[in-house]
């Protein structure tokens, strides 16, 4: 990797991936560290336990405040809050409507429309939130945009704007050229595209330390570097301490694989990002500086945005799948130099400004590409689970839908589509992970292969195929 390191322009931390804390999060504590929330070193009471500190655990504990100001809410978070996917992912706040094709599936058409309004709300309330507590985490609502760069996406690009077009979001998502592209991002691996409107930056770390900020100003009790052994009912159980709870919400991500509640419905798959040295005037020279969150048609997705000094954060696929939350996630060199050659690939143009640093994370990809919220087998026990890599919107979501089941409101958000829906259960291990490690890489192979104008592998494409094959909602048709 050494030499490769230096083919890529790899350099200071994107040598050593996983040994330091996240670029977005290093930049968050440095703005604010925020007050101590030390671990749990005893027994206690409380309305409503969460598990897991992330963008799903403080969201909820924000809107169950937000229904009621007197319940006792504990939040335990193994590490600190937004050490994990929501202070390490692509800050992409993103729309439902590229995700119809799916939900019609799942849902029927109007539960399809339903759910994507709701993702849209759920995007410009971030922003509202953010503004009314006064975090400055970079948010920015300009818009989605897909590039086509291989002739296999041709055809996803026309039907996915096709199905928007049918179900009345010819406004959220629509077509655009070559020329259209190139206008708001010159990358001579685009060709023609699509646009949602629906889609925010956001640094994601500094919005989770904000939630964090905003949930203790409010008396949420948050005990970090906590790990949670097991629930007890509805009692967590933590190494110094247990905290009794009439309800509990598992808001724990990838890290669910773990827990017999949940591992049934997920896999684990790594995502890494790298990120270049602020470059400023090589952005305008391609003229993309209008802020827009871009991806390619990949299902080992590529998916990249800019920074407000002037750098590229460029994200793909780790390409592993593991049975246990591991330091594969995060440490993963190799994904690193993938993912850097990916952004190698797409701006050739960039090739004299570094990479200055990297980091991964688990995805807790769902069959169906889509997260369900509601119980977790005992009444009292609630979870979010299944984003797939893409929860920074639908995290906001399921803390509104979880807030209103443990309060009883009787709402819109309770009867969404995907609110109890049963997620659908992949093979028992050691099938699942090591069946996802296979097609993972197989996906990975396949699409390099087309994105280099070569035919794929015949067995490289088969396997690639697989999950289709299977009723899920993953990977190439
Ligand atoms: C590299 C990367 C890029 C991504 N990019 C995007 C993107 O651009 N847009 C998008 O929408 N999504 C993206 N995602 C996905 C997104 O980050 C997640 O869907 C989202 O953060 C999920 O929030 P969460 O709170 O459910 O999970 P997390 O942020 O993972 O929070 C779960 C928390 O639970 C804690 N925990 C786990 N087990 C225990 C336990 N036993 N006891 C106590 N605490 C525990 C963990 O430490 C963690 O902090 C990306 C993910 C990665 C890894």
């Amino acid at each position: 990797m050494q030499n490769g390191a230096q083919d890529l322009g790899l350099t200071g931390y994107a040598l050593t991936p996983g040994r330091q804390r996240s670029w977005w999060l290093r930049d968050a504590l440095a703005q604010d560290p925020g007050q101590d929330c030390p671990p749990l070193n005893q027994d206690v009471k409380a309305d409503v336990v969460i598990v897991g500190g992330g963008f799903t655990g403080l969201w909820t504990a924000y809107h169950l405040h937000e229904h009621n100001p007197n319940l006792g809410i504990v939040v335990l978070e193994q590490d600190i809050c937004g050490g994990g996917p929501s202070g390490r992912n692509g800050g992409f706040a993103s729309g439902w409507w590229d995700e119809l094709h799916g939900l019609v599936k799942l849902y029927g058409r109007d539960g399809a429309v339903q759910a994507a309004r709701a993702i849209s709300r759920s995007i410009d309330s971030i922003g509202t939130f953010c503004e009314i507590n006064d975090i400055d985490a970079w948010y920015r609502k300009a818009g989605y945009m897909y590039a086509v760069t291989a002739d296999a996406h041709e055809k996803s690009c026309a039907e996915m704007v096709e199905l928007a077009r049918e179900m009345g979001g010819d406004k959220e998502l629509y077509a655009l050229s070559a020329d259209e592209v190139r206008k708001r991002c010159a990358s001579p691996a685009f060709r023609n595209g699509a646009f949602m409107a629906d889609g925010a930056q956001v640094q994601p770390a500094r919005l989770a330390r904000g939630l964090r900020r905003v949930v203790l100003s409010r008396g949420v009790t948050i005990h970090e570097n906590t790990p949670v052994s097991r629930l007890d009912g509805t009692t967590a159980v933590t190494p110094a301490g247990r905290v009794e709870a009439k309800d509990a919400v598992l808001a724990v991500n990838a890290w669910g694989i773990g827990w017999p509640q949940l591992n049934r419905g997920l896999v684990a798959w790594s995502s890494y990002i790298v990120l270049t040295a602020p470059a400023p005037e090589k952005l305008r020279e391609i003229g993309w500086t209008g802020g827009e969150l871009i991806t390619d048609f990949r299902t080992s997705l590529r998916y990249f945005r800019t920074t407000p000094d002037g750098r590229i954060a460029f994200g793909g696929g780790g390409g592993r799948a593991r049975r246990t939350v591991d330091e594969m996630f995060t440490s993963d060199s190799r994904a690193v130099a993938e993912t850097a050659a990916g952004f190698r690939l797409m701006f050739p143009g960039w090739a004299e400004v570094p990479i200055e640093d990297a980091w991964g994370g688990p995805i807790d990809v769902s069959a169906t590409h889509l997260p369900t919220f509601g119980h977790a087998g005992n009444a009292n026990v609630y979870y979010a689970a299944g984003y797939t890599g893409n929860g920074v919107a639908p995290t906001h979501l399921a803390g509104q839908v979880l807030a209103d089941m443990i309060t009883g409101a009787d709402t819109d958000n309770v009867r969404l589509p995907m609110v109890n829906a049963r997620p659908m259960a992949f093979p028992p291990e050691p099938f699942r992970s090591w069946g996802a490690a296979v097609v993972r890489r197989a996906m990975i192979e396949k699409e390099t292969a087309e994105e280099n104008g070569r035919k794929p592998g015949f067995i490289a494409a088969q396997l690639a195929r697989t999950p289709r094959r299977m009723g899920y909602f993953l990977g190439p048709d």
